[in-house]
């Protein structure tokens, strides 16, 4: 079957343009669909962009220094438990850039569409692999064709669901993030040069943020689908609204929370998808499962994964290979870059997550440790690993001269 195109990237989010940016650049003919109507569109998320974001992806340093995205790069942290337990994060360097996803998300898609094909307003329902291509059906009933296609289409994914490869049900494995992005002139912070983080829920996984950006305040409340489903359908905005309430309580907020900007969205928190690929499809992103569990940072991780999608869909161009053969090397690309942390962060939060008790206990301990308070916050944000965070919160239980013991015994460098 012949079509003008060697792959289709459905969806235009960081994912799907990096994917098709990178595809393009290499010379591929590449057709980029997006169901937004226009870019730019409403992406509803906290935009908090890890500094190892820019170090992976350079170019999008030169979107803050061109003025093209507006940034609010924030070096300090204030850190919240459960039982309220508060203790505040500094360094030298920016920990988190803040930017709005409208903005950031338009910028990469220009990029994309500078050396792609575009369709916008073009929402794929239907997706069928045949043994000689892929056949995409759009809402409109159109049949869309090519070679293979790479999925970006977030965490409602119609590719990963109609090859297969998401069979799961939603509530087990998705959390629901409900925000606002208002201007400081009516909601406003006590401190715009820090991020804010509310380990603060009781029940089974939660967390709040606040996020400042140049002109807007961001604040948004996470929980997992299924409790989300128990206790909050159709009062996510009021629920929204009491916790707004409870943070001007407090002294962290003034102003007024905007009902009408309200927003809440999935994310998908169980890690990647037991298998990202088959004959003729990669997924990248939400689509794939690249979110981080314990933190719920998905851009740097879609952008990643829609790069390696690149390289991977690039080989079987090149080859004119696109079984699912050759497509594995993906999985083995995103594993070794991306992999043991996000199958960490799931292990993290199934511990963390499980009750208030162990989240006030770590909190409560870095308070006093700030290695170990360094450590939590590096995590977090990727600069450092789950191993550094675990061997000091080993080393920090146990008494120094049985680690020395053990550190010897085993050829242990700190
Ligand atoms: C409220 C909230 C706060 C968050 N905060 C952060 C944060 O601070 N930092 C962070 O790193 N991550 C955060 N995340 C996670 C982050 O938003 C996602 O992981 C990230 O957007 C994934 O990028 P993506 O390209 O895979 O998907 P998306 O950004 O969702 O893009 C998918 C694109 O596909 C299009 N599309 C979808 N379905 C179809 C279809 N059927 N046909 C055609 N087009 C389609 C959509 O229009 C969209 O443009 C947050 C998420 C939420 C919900």
């Amino acid at each position: 079957m012949s079509s003008p195109f060697d792959v289709i990237v459905v969806g235009g989010g960081p994912a799907g343009s990096t994917a098709a940016y990178k595809l393009g650049l290499a010379g591929a003919k590449v057709l980029l669909i997006d169901k937004a109507a226009e870019f730019p569109r409403e992406k509803p998320c906290g935009g908090g962009l890890s500094a190892r974001l820019l170090e992976r992806f350079p170019y999008v340093g030169d979107l803050f220094d061109a003025g093209e995205v507006s940034v609010n790069p924030v070096s300090r942290v204030h850190l919240e438990s459960p039982d309220g337990t508060r203790v505040t994060y500094q360094q030298g360097d920016p920990i988190l850039y803040l930017v709005r996803r409208w903005q950031f998300d338009e910028a990469l898609f220009k990029r994309a569409a500078s050396v792609c094909s575009v369709r916008l307003g073009t929402t794929i329902r239907k997706c069928e692999v045949k043994p000689t291509h892929v056949e995409l059906e759009t809402t409109e009933g159109e049949i869309i064709t090519g070679p293979m296609v790479i999925g970006a289409d977030s965490a409602n994914s119609v590719i990963a669901r109609h090859t297969g490869l998401r069979s799961e049900a939603a509530h087990k494995e998705y959390a629901v993030d409900m925000m606002e992005e208002t201007d400081y002139s009516r909601l406003d912070v006590k401190d715009r040069d820090a991020i804010y983080l509310f380990l603060t829920l009781t029940e089974t996984f939660g967390y709040g943020y606040i996020f400042p950006k140049t002109h807007h305040l961001n604040l948004g409340f996470g929980c997992k689908l299924d409790w989300y489903l128990k206790e909050l359908r159709g009062k996510g905005a009021e629920h929204h609204a009491q916790w707004v309430e409870t943070l001007k309580r407090q002294g962290d907020v003034t102003g007024e929370t905007n009902r009408s900007g309200y927003k809440a969205f999935p994310i998908p928190v169980s890690g990647p998808l037991a298998k990202t690929y088959t004959d003729r499809v990669l997924l990248a992103g939400d689509a794939g499962g690249f979110v981080n569990a314990f933190t719920a940072e998905g851009i740097f991780y879609a952008m990643t994964s829609g790069a390696l999608a690149a390289d991977t869909a690039l080989n079987a161009v090149r080859t004119q290979q696109y079984d699912e053969r050759t497509l594995a090397a993906y999985e083995k690309a995103w594993r070794q870059e991306i992999g043991d942390e996000l199958l960490h962060s799931v292990d993290i939060q199934h511990r963390l997550f499980n009750g208030s008790g162990r989240m006030d206990a770590l909190v409560r301990k870095a308070k006093e440790d700030p290695e170990l308070l360094h450590l939590i916050i590096g995590y977090s944000m990727g600069a450092s690993t789950y191993e550094q965070l675990r061997n000091h919160m080993m080393r920090s239980t146990v008494p120094t001269w049985v680690w020395n013991k053990v550190k010897s015994a085993v050829g242990f460098a700190r």
